[in-house]
């Protein structure tokens, strides 16, 4: 009997391969209508087992299609259009295998999501975290460098403050950055005239705090008011707020490559890819945590505790009267922010 000559009905020859490295043997694969695999050679059954039990390779090009008894035993056949004659014909069991895969299938598809769910909710602030504490003392001051570079190129001009305003912001800025952990050379003031960023200070992750002119001028005579926006800041930098921030928005690659990998160019690839660091945002619970930390810290220097919420209320009115810009956007003054800065304050002072 020659294989062209076969129909569906009368099964599939191949060669079958009982459990226990058996020599294969020239053999016939049927399935009745109930639904049952039987390989026979010379008519008699060498193993048996329902559709649904088997495990049968897919169709890949010409490769032999395998058919594997639950009991070892293996059936192999190049007759690859036999096999879908025979499984199509049998509606019932391929339509049972199927459902037999189906529930595996989409437990699979609620295990992956749940598992990209989990890594973002759990993971990412763990990886952060590592990522933070691993970072070498080297890259944030490649990253502050490089931010001050690129403002000083493109929007700042030398300051236009006179020599004494100067000294006298700069000694403010020391009496505090001397309370903090970090300590007086942990910090650097630049000052300079800001251009359309217009009234603005920041920290960079190295301890570099920028202030500008135009800032200054909005103060007035009030250089407390300057003080606590340096506490602020002085409270970013403690945080490692804005490191926390780019590792962030790395997401979980990105964090993967500057764990694993090199750190500095790394986190040269990501400072590049963001917007840099003079645009970070940071978060709510940034700001409020800086603001605490500012009250905490003029407090304790010996100044006005509250002076910051004097410059929130300054940034409101102006921006009321000309539309003039935030002293960053991206850290808005609110009436909340103040009265919050204000209650901190009276607490202090209660102790
Ligand atoms: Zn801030």
């Amino acid at each position: 009997m020659s294989k062209a000559s076969i129909s569906a009905s009368e099964g599939v020859y191949g060669v079958f391969h009982a459990a226990g490295g058996v020599p294969g043997a020239r053999a016939r694969l049927l399935i009745s209508a109930a639904g049952v695999a039987r390989v026979e050679t010379g008519g008699a059954p060498f193993a048996q087992a329902p559709l649904t039990d088997l495990d049968i390779s897919d169709r890949i090009g010409s490769v032999a299609r395998r058919v594997a008894f639950p009991d070892g035993g293996l059936f192999e056949t190049d007759d690859n259009d036999g096999v879908d004659r025979l499984l199509g014909r049998k509606g019932p069991g391929l339509v049972a295998s199927l459902e037999r895969f189906h529930p595996r299938l989409a437990l699979l598809v609620v295990l992956v999501l749940l598992l990209g769910a989990g890594i973002y909710r759990y993971a990412v602030p763990v990886l952060v975290e590592v990522a933070v504490a691993i970072t070498p003392p080297a890259v944030p001051e490649l990253m502050s460098k490089g931010t001050l570079e690129s403002l000083d190129a493109a929007v700042f001009e030398p300051t236009a403050l006179e020599k004494e305003r100067q000294r006298a912001l700069l000694e403010g800025f020391n009496a505090l950055a001397r309370l903090t952990p970090r300590g007086i050379d942990g910090y650097v003031l630049h000052f300079r005239r800001g251009g359309s960023i217009g009234p603005n200070a920041f920290a960079l992750p190295d301890g570099a705090v920028v202030l500008t002119d135009e800032l200054v001028e909005l103060a007035g005579k009030d250089d407390e008011m300057i003080f606590g926006v340096f506490a602020h800041e002085l409270g970013h930098v403690e945080h490692e707020d804005a490191l926390r921030r780019l590792y962030r928005a790395a997401g979980v690659a990105g964090l993967i490559m500057l764990i694993g990998g090199d750190i500095g160019s790394g986190a040269e690839d990501v400072l590049v890819q963001g917007a840099g660091l003079a645009t970070l945002s940071y978060s709510r619970g940034q700001e409020a945590s800086a603001d605490r930390y500012s009250v905490d810290l003029m407090h304790r220097a010996g100044k006005d505790p509250a002076a910051i919420a004097r410059f929130f209320r300054v940034l409101m009115e102006k921006l009321d009267d000309k539309g003039m810009s935030d002293f960053f956007s991206t850290h808005p003054a609110t009436e909340g922010r103040a009265q919050e800065v204000e209650r901190l304050a009276k607490e202090l002072a209660a102790r």
